[in-house]
């Protein structure tokens, strides 16, 4: 073990160096220059490996692709590790800003959602190589191009690939506490239109049926779906209605940000959320509600919790704690756990100031442990003791 921590700490120049090559290229989701450079350089890391290398190709216009990068082991398990190449900022963000550190920190486009954890898959792939631990079956890197968008081309990939894997390690950033995270809410877009009858706001106010105002009882009523015992979130963040303001306004929209923890909270809403709309307040008005699904809820489990003490484990033989919490926010995590797999997420080197910002960052200092921890639990988990005792919640889990 302290090998391998030596070896993490030897390889932090060279991990540096090649963070901040693939920072220092924009990677936009869509931007397919970028995409397929980052996508170059992580392929032939990969092969220089030895790993296989696999390109799916993404439909649509910008034909970029996902990577997969496979190796296989002597031993029983199969472990997938995800990382994301695309990031939310678009061409130019690169040159405005590049990669730079201070004696803290690392700053720069995507240097912590998800680049971190990019450098980290690839050298955990190295250390392996060179201690040449095959203790697993076989591990497969996915780096998907669109994750920002909520994976549209790499959601069916990471699904399967879920249902293939024993276990799913998602390189997403480090929470700020050098916390893991134990499970995501699930993400939904409420539409609420209502139509209703326009008049004369000046001669005729009292012949029109207000949408708008019918709309602000739908918001009132709608918004108190949310359910805090379950972490259950209906946040109205847009709405438009009318476009005079002489005309009483014959239709009103708005959408509400929807998150939960536990996938049948959306059926409840979405059967609240229509029995509300049949309810109207102004005279003549209609309500028609639709609930759009977006990523399925990682939710809390025992098969995640078992990772996490081995990951604590881990930690502490270096003499870190680990933490954990669950968040609001969605990853592809949410589409391996839907899949069946037992996932553990939030790997990556631990974030500082808040991503898909300006302030994005990441600590420095969490550099080597982050790199230890993900190494050792590969190690572990291809571990047949160790899966002795997963199997009864992999039955439990899986079904
Ligand atoms: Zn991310």
């Amino acid at each position: 073990m302290q090998d391998i921590f030596e070896a993490c700490k030897k390889v932090q120049p060279d991990l540096i160096n090649l963070w901040r090559d693939i920072v220092n290229i924009d990677t936009g989701t869509g931007y397919s220059k970028g995409l397929k450079q980052v996508g170059e350089i992580i392929s032939e890391f990969c092969i220089r490996q030895g790993m296989q290398v696999e390109r799916y190709p993404v439909n649509g216009p910008q034909s970029e692709f996902n990577i997969c990068a496979r190796r296989k082991g002597a031993g029983e398990k199969s472990i997938l590790l995800l990382a994301h190449m695309d990031t939310v900022f678009p061409e130019g963000t690169a040159v405005e800003r590049p990669f730079r550190t201070d004696s803290e920190w690392a700053y720069g486009p995507g240097v912590s959602d998800c680049k971190g954890g990019i450098v980290l898959a690839l050298y955990a792939m190295e250390i392996l190589k060179k201690f040449e631990i095959s203790s697993y079956g076989h591990i497969t890197c996915c780096f998907n191009c669109d994750e920002e968008i909520s994976s549209p081309g790499s959601r069916d990939l990471i699904m399967e690939l879920a249902k293939q894997h024993d276990y799913v390690l998602s390189l997403e950033p480090g929470q700020t506490n050098d916390g893991v995270v134990a499970w995501r809410k699930g993400v939904g877009k409420l539409k609420v239109e209502v139509h209703g009858k326009s008049s004369h706001a000046g001669s005729d106010p009292d012949n029109g049926c207000n949408a708008l105002l019918e709309l602000t009882h739908k918001i009132n009523s709608m918004a108190g779906l949310a359910d805090r015992d379950k972490q259950t979130t209906v946040t109205f963040t847009k709405a438009i209605a009318g476009d005079r303001l002489n005309v009483v306004t014959d239709f009103a929209e708005a959408w509400a940000d929807v998150r939960v923890v536990y996938a049948e909270e959306f059926d409840r809403i979405e059967s609240d959320a229509r029995r509300l709309a049949d309810a109207s307040v102004i005279e003549g008005t209609n309500t028609v509600v639709t609930l759009t699904r977006g990523r399925p809820p990682f939710a809390p489990n025992e098969g995640t919790e078992m990772l996490i003490a081995q990951a604590e484990k881990i930690y502490a033989e270096i003499g870190r704690t680990l933490h954990k919490s669950g968040v609001g926010g969605a990853s592809d995590a949410n589409l391996a756990a839907a899949a069946g797999a037992i996932v553990l997420d939030s790997l990556g080197p631990v974030k500082g100031g808040p991503n898909h910002t300006a302030d994005e960052k990441t600590r420095l200092e969490s550099l080597v442990p982050r790199l230890y921890l993900l190494t050792r639990l590969i190690i572990e988990l291809g571990n047949r003791d160790f899966n002795k005792n997963m199997l009864s919640f992999e039955k439990e889990v899986r079904g």
